[in-house]
């Protein structure tokens, strides 16, 4: 069997030995001769995991004791309406920076809210860059913006500064690099893409920021309702917050961020370095927004992707198409894809242009 390098954008690579844990605990968790499928998670095996999740992001992103962290369902999507549902009061008013189709999408659910202000977009160039220097009302509720756009490729590099409580989505480059969490009032991410499978969403949040709506709150839609059972008011999503511990830790146990960051840079300026030398190839996000996470470019002549395609398939290069909003290509280099698939990436690209060029 041919090696596989894992590009996919999400769900996305995750660590070799973090599968096989979890391959194991699926038969076997914790020589308990059960599967972590089949157990209570009031069981005591299971109260260990889900505290050491939630212990594990609060030391990875360095968070002071206002802050708890949880495990939730419904995707990241679903944080789209329970920020604005906790945050925003019937008075108040919500700021957004819009940045691509997830940040779109958070606006459309806080719209129906309440008061929502966009106080900066990229949409004038399809999302090419990042905003800057805009002004942040210093009347907002809260601000949101979102770390890295998944599917423009573009990256938030110095998170704006202000007195107003500060959220963001970091579904698509959380842990990748180093981050004061404490600069945040609320930080969100699916885990699907950098934090472990699909199925659970990890919200951290400051206690002081709550219960300030008067809104009367729909259980499930809590957070407060979330913290008061320690992320476990319903059955969590066991399978899913397991995995992600386990990927904490392997993060841990590999060096921590600082090293996977030092790594995330080497393997995104191979690849920039490479599409900004080969003529058949071109980035499609503004240069100081390049995101390290999601590469996005395009052929120079698009009728040659059939080409390019196959010459991938063969060399075991899986899921670089783009998003399907957006075409040409994408190489998502999330931390457990290691330098060497990204060298494959742009052998394939080298010895393209000497072919097709
Ligand atoms: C993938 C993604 C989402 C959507 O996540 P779901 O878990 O599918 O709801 C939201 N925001 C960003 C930045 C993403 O990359």
């Amino acid at each position: 069997m041919t090696k596989v390098h894992n590009f996919s954008a999400g769900p996305g690579i995750l660590p070799q030995e973090v599968l096989q844990q979890a391959a194991n605990a699926c038969i076997n968790f914790d020589n308990l001769n059960l599967s972590l499928l089949e157990i209570s998670h009031r069981s005591k095996n299971y109260e260990a995991v889900i505290q050491n999740a939630r212990a594990l992001v609060k030391e990875l992103l360095h968070l002071d004791d206002d802050f708890e962290v949880l495990f939730l369902g419904g995707g990241a999507s679903l944080q789209f309406a329970m920020v604005p549902y906790n945050l925003l009061r019937t008075n108040g008013k919500a700021g957004y920076v819009n940045t691509g189709v997830w940040a779109s999408k958070a606006i459309k659910e806080s719209k129906i809210i309440g008061s929502t202000e966009v106080i900066a977009s990229s949409e004038d160039k399809n999302f090419n860059y990042v905003p800057k220097d805009y002004t942040i009302p210093t009347d907002l509720d809260y601000l949101h913006i979102t770390s890295n756009n998944t599917i423009y490729g573009t990256q938030i590099k110095k998170f704006p500064k202000t007195s107003v409580p500060l959220v963001c989505d970091m579904s698509s480059d959380i842990f990748s690099r180093e981050v004061n969490g404490n600069d945040f009032a609320l930080i969100y991410a699916g885990a699907q893409k950098n934090m472990g499978p699909a199925g659970t969403t990890m919200v951290a949040v400051r206690k002081s920021i709550l219960g300030k709506t008067e809104r009367k709150m729909l259980s499930m839609l809590d957070y407060n309702v979330h913290i008061k059972g320690a992320s476990m008011y319903n059955t969590p999503p066991v399978f899913p917050i397991y995995v992600s511990m386990l990927t904490m830790e392997w993060l841990k146990n590999n060096g921590g961020i600082k090293h996977i960051e030092n790594i995330n840079n080497k393997k995104a300026n191979l690849l920039y370095t490479e599409i900004d030398r080969n003529s058949a190839f071109k980035g499609t996000a503004a240069i100081d927004d390049r995101s390290n996470m999601n590469v996005t470019f395009i052929m120079d002549k698009p009728e040659l992707e059939p080409i390019f395609d196959k010459m991938a398939k063969e060399a075991g290069l899986s899921g670089i198409r783009g998003h399907r909003d957006v075409g040409g290509y994408r190489a998502s280099l999330y931390n457990a894809l290691p330098l060497e698939s990204v060298q494959a990436l742009v052998d394939v690209m080298q010895h393209f242009e000497k072919t097709n060029g």
